[in-house]
């Protein structure tokens, strides 16, 4: 299992970022909130607002015409964000994508199956639920089962607000990679640490589940 981690990280590498825009999308403690010990774990280290590893080229993004492609030239509020070095900021884009096929290229060495957990978190807002599924074409709907019915004490939604889990053009369509993303809702970790303890907890029995999952294929 992959756990790929791409919007905990605050270096803003020296870049002039509003506060507020940091404090509102950075996916809060997600590097510690997601643990398992049979994956490992990509952690990128560098503020989304600089660099968001999770965006697709700019003429095939969405949200690059708001401003928030790869380089984000928009802020939360519609202030402006000034992009220096682009260059510089596409080629550590690149090297972060390389190494994720990479390492999806030597785990398939060692196992025939790999889930790559794309884990993230959310602000809170009327009608969201607790935790978000996404989902990809090559999904597999045991796998989201599995999820849902671990998650049962918790409201879950499929998809919805966000939708789709990172997967490298490469592994579309690949029947040995299964892509899945566990958005968890900032209101249920991030106000105290007894809940932030709890919610580890649980996350790291639902990585357990998904694990024993991909071992079933061994
Ligand atoms: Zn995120």
């Amino acid at each position: 299992m992959i756990l790929h981690i791409p919007h905990a990280g605050t270096n803003t590498l020296g870049r002039n970022i509003e506060q507020f825009d940091i404090d509102y999308l950075t996916d809060w403690r997600t590097d510690e909130l997601f643990n398992c010990e049979f994956a490992t774990k990509l952690v990128f280290p560098i503020s989304r607002f600089v660099c968001d590893v999770e965006r697709f080229p700019d003429e095939y993004e969405e949200m690059f015409k708001i401003g928030q492609g790869i380089c984000y030239t928009k802020g939360t509020r519609d202030n402006d964000i000034e992009v220096i070095d682009k260059e510089g900021i596409l080629k550590i884009y690149d090297k972060w994508h390389l190494d994720l096929i990479l390492l999806m290229n030597e785990t398939l060495c060692y196992f025939s199956k790999i889930v790559l957990v794309d884990c993230h978190s959310f602000p809170d807002k009327e009608g969201y639920p607790d935790f978000c599924i996404g989902t990809t074409e090559q999904t597999p709907k045991e796998l989201v089962d599995l999820v849902q019915d671990f998650l049962t004490d918790y409201d879950v939604k499929i998809n919805y607000p966000y939708s789709g889990s990172i997967i490298p053009d490469k592994f579309v369509g690949n029947a040995n990679v299964f892509p899945i993303m566990i958005e968890v809702n900032k209101k249920l970790y991030l106000n105290n640490e007894d809940d932030f303890n709890k919610i580890k907890i649980v996350i790291n029995q639902l990585l357990g589940v998904i694990a024993e999952y991909e071992d079933s294929f061994e």
